[in-house]
């Protein structure tokens, strides 16, 4: 695959590759460079949509019916030919999300290990056997739910695509994948790879296009029995609302405006570089990013001083060349909505670094790291995910101000603190409304064994990976025999 060779991606319904029906298609830029188209897709209408849950409907009690032991036996073939693709992965991954070469090699690393460790935990979570003390039987199964909707975003496309697939899968139910129109050609991997393992025709099926038009169809259908959707807190919120009262499982990942708390105390050092690592790593485009960086007053200064000097030394540029810390936000849309954050009307504080598009940089749509120091508590820049390499600095007078300035944005995806008393980070770690916190680690913390998710507008629902992922897509059906 190279810059000047677009891929013409196909969906993948009942085990066959197909056009769109009305022959549409979508085109997606390469961000990194405006010139070069990276991939078509199908612009899925209502009737594709239909087409695949039909064909998810029909294959369900087939695979529902197959031994867990089976079921991983075909995954795993599948992961197997993903692992040998992963180099193919890394580069359609950097093509089509922007990210940098290192980042996309560590998504899809992980994504792969995770994989593997689902695999290993689902034959004792799924099917748990015993006797009870009234000496019955009984046998508590985590049956599959149905036909699972799984609606993908493009910052991890293919970690997204994996985390929400093999659960679904391995768990007996069928799905329907919607990833993002923006990152088709790492869903579209794999896909292939299921296919060229043996999973049986209709069980595992892609649809691209649109959120309007796909996605919302998707969330519609009334033959879907799960819904799993990660992407932003606008879209997400209305599909909690949209499928509120009826018969479906529905979980939602959302955004996040994640708080960094340094205490005066902290290993100055270490805070730094974690704030580096979670401000800007796919320029600032990842759910779990620092966006907001609170300080206590004592090492404030020091602290700017420090972060200042680090973010100066990030390269900014293609994905692909060696050296380049970070590459372009993901499209002209997101492009211009980051921008727009620098307006007068929406912008308080004092920028001290960047506030604008990145110079010297190739023609994709590339952001220079910005740093503002104490913005208003009720600015957009605050209180909104910009979803940029964009970072506020914030004095606080002690823990109780940092805590409350932390608390203090309708998200609630994860935090971080550090400092080197037990005490305080424990306090923080309770205090703190979110789904995860880190304490002496970046915000972006997290690992294969514990399951993710968010509160207050980042997550409705269940949350993702590990043993809590697979149960998502079940629900337990306890079944006694009397011997
Ligand atoms: P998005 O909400 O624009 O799109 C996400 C997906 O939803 C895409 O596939 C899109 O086509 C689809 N979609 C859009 N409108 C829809 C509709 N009306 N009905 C159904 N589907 C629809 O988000 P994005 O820009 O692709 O991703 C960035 C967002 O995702 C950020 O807010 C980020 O924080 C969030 N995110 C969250 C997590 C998490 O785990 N919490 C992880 C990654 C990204």
């Amino acid at each position: 695959m190279t810059h000047t060779d677009p891929r013409e991606v196909l969906n993948l319904i009942d085990g066959k590759w197909r056009p769109a029906r009305s022959g549409e298609t979508l085109t997606r830029e390469n961000p990194a460079n405006k010139a070069s188209v990276v991939a078509t897709c199908p612009a899925s209408a209502a009737e594709d949509v239909d087409a695949a849950v039909e064909a998810a409907r029909r294959a369900f009690p087939g695979w529902a019916a197959t031994s867990v032991e089976d079921r991983i036996a075909v995954i795993r073939r599948a992961l197997d030919l993903l692992t040998e693709r992963s180099e193919e992965i890394v580069v359609a991954d950097v093509l089509e999300s922007g990210k940098t070469r290192a980042d996309c090699a560590g998504e899809v690393a992980r994504a792969l290990s995770a994989t593997k460790y689902q695999l290993d935990i689902a034959p004792d979570l799924l099917d748990s056997r015993g006797v009870l003390d009234s000496g019955l039987e009984a046998w508590s199964q985590l049956a599959p739910v149905g036909v699972a909707a799984l609606i993908t975003p493009w910052n991890y496309p293919f970690s997204a695509v994996l985390r929400k697939s093999i659960p679904a899968l391995v768990a007996g139910n069928s799905v329907v994948v919607k990833p993002s129109e923006l990152t088709p050609i790492t869903g579209e991997l794999v896909g292939a790879a299921l296919v060229d393992a043996g999973l049986p025709a209709g069980i595992y099926n892609l649809v691209y296009g649109t959120g309007a038009a796909a996605g919302q169809r998707l969330v519609d259908h009334p033959d879907v029995n799960a819904i799993s959707f990660t992407g932003s807190t606008r879209v997400g919120l209305a599909v909690a609302e949209a499928t509120g009262g009826r018969d479906v499982k529905v979980q939602v990942e959302m955004g996040g405006k994640n708080p960094l708390v340094v205490l005066a105390d902290a290993d100055l050092d270490a805070a730094v570089d974690a704030a580096m690592h979670a401000s800007y790593t796919a320029a600032g485009q990842w759910c779990i990013a620092t966006s907001r960086i609170i300080v206590e007053e004592p090492v404030f200064d020091e602290f700017r001083e420090r972060f200042l000097a680090r973010t100066r030394e990030v390269r900014v540029g293609d994905g692909f060349d060696e050296g380049v810390h970070m590459g372009p936000v993901s499209s002209r849309v997101q492009y211009e909505k980051v921008l727009s954050f620098f307006e007068p009307d929406k912008l308080s504080g004092t920028v001290l670094i960047g506030g604008g598009p990145a110079p010297d940089a190739p023609d994709g749509y590339f952001i220079a790291p910005t740093v503002i120091e104490r913005p208003d508590h009720d600015s957009p820049v605050t209180q909104q995910e910009i979803f940029g390499p964009v970072v506020s600095l914030f004095g606080a007078a002690d823990l109780d101000e940092a805590i409350s300035l932390a608390n203090g944005t309708p998200y609630g995806l994860c935090a971080a603190i550090f400092t080197q008393d037990r005490e305080k980070a424990v306090k923080f770690a309770h205090a703190v409304d979110v789904g995860r916190v880190g304490v002496n680690m970046p915000t972006s913390v997290g690992d294969q064994q514990v399951p993710g998710g968010g509160r207050k507008n980042s997550g409705r629902g269940e949350y993702e990976g590990a043993d809590a992922g697979i149960a998502f897509f079940t629900h337990l059906k306890p079944i006694f025999f009397k011997p």
